[in-house]
């Protein structure tokens, strides 16, 4: 099957895209996920407005205490060290193992959380790391903390006429350390449970993160927590159990 038949906008800057969202419009990034449910016709926007001529979205900016990603920078760009990763490393890890090449070049970050998949990597991944959703939308802009804007199965707190702005990722000492394990049955698939941790000494900070379980990610804000009740069944709750434990020993 292929789409049905829509209209095409590539607006300059932010406040005309949320004009033509407004309109009706349908946001479009890397299309990895929206071109498959074109394609199946689960949705069948009048006009897709193709966000990646946005400067704005693109836009890569660091102060001391965080890092800002556009929403349209891609997983290849991240794997590729080609903007700052505040996580030294933990952030390249997790893109570079995001589906295969072909994905990372058009997939971006922001799509991804938008999308909020809950096998995706980064909904667990930012989760873990405490970063904040930047949204513009006719009212103004607002921002949202990642466990808060994820709130279900592909739902987040994100309104039809609104945009992901970027993402704003807290810098840690350089004490830290970031721990993340999936398992997939093949590379390059989504995987079946994400364990993710987080430990920054010099912060007294302990995170680990809980993904891949048909909701929003679970984040607890210790190395340790009882998550035997994780899962569909027992074998998926060792799945995640195992996971969260292999994540956490990457600390060391
Ligand atoms: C074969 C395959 C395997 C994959 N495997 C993995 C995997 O293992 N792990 C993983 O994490 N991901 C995986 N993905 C997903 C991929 O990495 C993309 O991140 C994801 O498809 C969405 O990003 P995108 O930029 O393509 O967004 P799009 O497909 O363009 O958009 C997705 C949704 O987000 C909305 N949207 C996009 N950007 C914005 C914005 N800035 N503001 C508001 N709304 C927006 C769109 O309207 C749409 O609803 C896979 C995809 C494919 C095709």
């Amino acid at each position: 099957m292929k789409a049905c038949a829509f209209d095409y906008a590539r607006p300059k800057d932010v406040s005309e895209a949320l004009k033509l969202l407004g309109e009706g419009g349908k946001a479009a990034a890397g299309t990895q996920s929206l071109g498959p449910m074109l394609n199946l016709r689960v949705i069948q926007p009048p006009l897709l407005v193709d966000l990646r001529f946005i400067p704005e979205l693109k836009d890569v900016s660091g102060k001391s205490e965080y890092t800002m990603l556009g929403a349209c920078v891609t997983h290849a760009q991240i794997e590729d060290g080609r903007v700052p990763d505040p996580t030294g490393g933990f952030m390249r890890e997790v893109a570079s193992n995001i589906a295969y090449r072909a994905v990372r070049n058009r997939g971006t970050i922001g799509g991804s959380l938008v999308h909020a998949d809950p096998a995706a990597d980064w909904p667990s991944a930012l989760t873990l790391l405490g970063a904040t959703a930047l949204i513009a939308g006719p009212g103004g802009r607002r921002e949202v903390g990642l466990e808060r804007f994820i709130t279900g199965l592909f739902e987040v707190d994100l309104k039809e006429n609104e945009l992901l702005v970027a993402v704003r990722i807290p810098k840690r000492s350089k004490a830290a350390r970031f721990g993340y394990w999936k398992f997939c049955r093949k590379a390059g698939e989504f995987p079946q449970a994400i364990g993710g941790a987080l430990t920054d000494p010099e912060r007294k900070e302990s995170r680990t993160v809980v993904g891949a379980l048909g909701g929003a990610p679970r984040l607890f804000l210790d190395l340790n927590p009882d998550v035997s009740s994780l899962g569909k069944d027992a074998y998926d709750k060792q799945l995640h159990a195992v996971a969260l434990k292999r994540a956490v020993e990457k600390l060391k």
